[in-house]
């Protein structure tokens, strides 16, 4: 098993199946309706586009940003108690995410 296995799998997890994660994200969506061969815009056709918390715009794809800071990655042999906080921290509540376009993402980790 890799070093970084166990922080993989948990941040995979978190991705595909925390709910308060999506829920923030599906708090910033909106519908997005495509348009028709004649350049009307279709009622049946759209795609989702999310609101950057930072810059305001809407993006197709978006960084969802954890706000207070998951922080520091657990070094490897675990210990359980410092596993443990990160998970906490990691499964966030809804509270706890900020939707960021991919530019502003960038920036808030160069900031810290
Ligand atoms: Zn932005």
């Amino acid at each position: 098993m890799s070093k970084k296995a166990v922080v993989n799998a948990l941040r995979q997890f978190c991705q595909r199946y925390h709910s308060p994660r999506t829920e923030a994200k599906m708090e910033s969506a909106k519908k997005i309706y495509m348009r028709k061969k004649d350049g009307t815009l279709s009622d049946k056709k759209f795609t989702w586009a999310y609101k950057c918390a930072k810059c305001g715009e809407y993006f197709a794809k978006v960084h969802l940003h954890h706000d207070p800071p998951v922080g520091k990655e657990p070094d490897f042999p675990y210990d359980t108690e410092e596993l443990l906080e990160y998970i906490r921290r990691l499964l966030a509540p809804k509270e706890g995410w900020k939707v960021l376009c991919i530019p502003c993402h960038n920036k808030e980790h160069i900031n810290g």
